[in-house]
């Protein structure tokens, strides 16, 4: 439906004392403007009656002029919301009607079936977004939530501008093909152009952090055959710096579209593209290949989706995300192109097994003709261990270790892994209450820790309640933030999570330096070390490093600690739990390709599929061009 259709069903329906003002394409959802908002809810299902009709979701907000004054209607609002709702913040968003409401307790606010909500919004004209306090401050979460009010102006426009290209009619689809543009036969970089004769749509914008070279580095975006104003939107699958990590450059360089992600991964992005920044110029001592208002327009124009929600992104392409079990937030993405002319299933990184923090990845969808999946443990050798035995390891070194008096360095990815391992250190220390080890955290693992609790609803129904119950394991009074380095390094046996997870650059780095040559401390690997990274090197063997002293004159680290390496916390499926995903897939794929693996694994693993399995299986490379329709 075209926006004037729109607009001319809607003011048919609405009935005249009701005060229509405007109605404006907001992005995916149409905006309602009315004077009199008593009047509207007094006609009874008139929202449904009008959604019905457009098939679109619309809000009903009342008029600028109608809006109760914002000192007042904060009064009202903590008069109606009474104490047990523990708001934490209110803020004022005029130029969308909106007052936006931090509270402990969103679903007291709610209410059954919206009734909180409809009271704050007759009563005060202003209309309720409520969101979760974060149990554990975090300042990502408040930077991102309060610069959405102070750039509401910018927003605007530019979801006024999205809707009404939106809001066309349907195309005749011709052809789909897609383009491999980073992420192919290896890992990192992770871009998929997927174009079709009316629409241009990328999939994940990485970088692969552990290099500057623009040969490895960046997706080629150079090849795009188009200017990259031309794309029409980006879909972001997980806030790990080799999906997202190169997107604010489409934005230093013409972009403008909107990017669709999860809540949570909204979040991660703002977190760790800014860490980038520093990580580039403090360990690589260069520029990043965007700056921080790049990063700003970029989250200007994200729009959050929830899994299983069906949204039109372009005239003939429909986009829903699933879980992926990976990190908080990670979505497999299903496009559904054309009224069902083809139907794309890209995997992104998932895990297909227990973990502690995620349910295991979606396996249902609608239709499935292609499936990318990936690969990164997809060698035939690439079996993981159970869970108990890696658990149990992991505590063994940590207390061989505390016992001859070291310290246990683990370098891990700020998001995912560090939860996992805090996890199951919380979970000894609960089961074991003589055992109270302190357990530091350093860098962004505490940010990051702190997003978890406030999207509990995307984490696994046990960790989800104790987290609702004010029961967080991550605020186990073990954990702690880490302040003064040396005094950690030289003082009572600990143990330290720090990112990066590959020791390029950041606080692993530091504690490294500090603790490499005592051979009581242990340095222990839980996650994926790729070929270029230093983690690598020591992994293989390598016990002298070159590092800059602290006269900046080169020198030799010795690596005396104990290295080991404690397998199968990783957050990807291993090789088993890959070809277990594929098999639930339902329906069954037509054609399946495989990426985000290492050359010969991607290539090993499609001839796997392709045998076993019985349909089409190959491994693109990058700039490999494919049509699929
Ligand atoms: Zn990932
Ligand atoms: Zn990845």
């Amino acid at each position: 439906m075209q926006f004037a259709e729109i607009e001319k069903a809607i003011r048919e329906i609405v009935p005249p004392e009701c005060g229509l003002t405007s109605i404006e394409p907001l992005g995916l959802v149409i905006a309602i403007y009315v004077k009199d908002i008593k009047k509207f809810y007094e006609h009874e299902d008139l929202v449904k009656k009008i959604a019905s009709t457009i098939k679109k979701k619309i809000y009903v907000r009342v008029d600028k002029s109608q809006l109760m004054d914002p000192e007042k209607a904060k009064e009202e609002i903590t008069r109606i919301l009474t104490e047990e709702a523990k708001i934490t913040n209110i803020w004022f968003n005029a130029d969308f009607s909106e007052v936006i409401i931090e509270s402990e307790k969103p679903g007291l606010i709610i209410g059954k079936g919206g009734v909180g909500l409809k009271e704050i919004l007759v009563r005060t004209g202003w209309a309720p977004v409520v969101l979760r306090t974060p149990t554990m401050a975090s300042s990502t979460i408040e930077g991102v939530r309060k610069s959405e009010v102070a750039y509401a102006s910018d927003r605007k426009k530019f979801l006024l501008k999205l809707g009404k290209k939106i809001n066309q009619p349907s195309p005749e689809i011709e052809w789909v093909r897609t383009m491999m543009l980073g992420g192919f036969r290896e890992v990192g970089r992770s871009c998929l152009l997927v174009q079709t004769n009316k629409s241009k749509i990328l999939i994940d914008v990485g970088i692969n952090p552990e290099t500057l070279d623009p040969k490895y580095a960046y997706p080629y975006l150079d090849m795009l055959g188009f200017p990259i104003n031309e794309i029409d939107a980006v879909i972001i699958t997980h806030g790990h710096l080799d999906h997202m990590g190169f997107l604010p450059y489409l934005f230093a360089y013409g972009y403008d579209g909107p990017v669709y992600t999860t809540p949570p991964t909204k979040d991660l992005m703002a977190l760790l593209q800014r860490d980038y920044l520093n990580i580039v110029k403090k360990f690589w001592g260069a520029d990043a290949p965007y700056t921080k208002e790049d990063i700003q327009k970029e989250l200007k124009n994200i729009i959050t989706i929830n899994y299983e929600e069906v949204v039109d992104i372009t005239p003939g392409a429909k986009l829903t995300f699933y879980n992926a079990g990976h990190i908080i937030g990670s979505a497999i993405v299903h496009l559904h192109i054309g009224e069902g002319k083809h139907n794309l299933v890209y995997s992104g990184d998932i895990k297909f097994g227990f973990t502690n923090l995620f349910n295991p990845a979606h396996t249902t969808f609608p239709r499935v003709e292609t499936l990318f999946i990936e690969s990164t443990y997809g060698g035939r050798g690439d079996i993981g261990v159970q869970r108990e035995e890696r658990e149990a390891k992991l505590i063994e070194v940590i207390n061989n270790t505390i016992q001859r008096r070291g310290k246990v360095l683990i370098p891990v990815f700020a998001v995912g892994r560090s939860q996992e391992i805090l996890l199951v250190m919380e979970n000894y220390a609960r089961n074991n209450p003589d055992w109270n080890v302190p357990i530091y955290i350093d860098g962004m693992v505490m940010e990051a820790s702190a997003i978890h609790t406030a999207y509990p609803e995307y984490l696994k129904n046990s960790l989800h309640k104790r987290i609702l119950s004010n029961d967080s394991p991550f605020e186990c009074p073990l954990i702690k933030v880490a302040e003064n380095r040396e005094e950690i390094v030289n003082g009572e046996p600990a143990v330290i999570l720090a990112p990066s997870g590959m020791l390029s650059g950041g606080p692993s780095v530091e504690y490294l330096k500090l603790m490499a040559e005592d051979e009581k401390n242990t340095l222990i690997f839980v996650g994926y070390q790729s070929a270029l990274s230093l983690g690598n090197k020591i992994q293989n063997g390598v016990r002298e490093i070159p590092i800059v002293g602290e006269n900046g004159r080169a020198k030799t680290l010795k690596i005396n600690m104990e290295v080991t390496t404690v397998e199968g916390f990783s957050g990807h499926s291993d090789r088993r739990q890959l070809v277990a995903w594929i098999r639930n897939v339902k329906p069954k794929p037509n054609r399946v390709f495989t990426m985000h693996g290492d050359w010969g694994k991607t290539e090993e693993f499609a001839r796997d599929i392709a045998r076993n399995m019985m349909v089409e299986a190959r491994a693109p490379m990058n700039l490999d061009a494919i049509r699929l329709r």
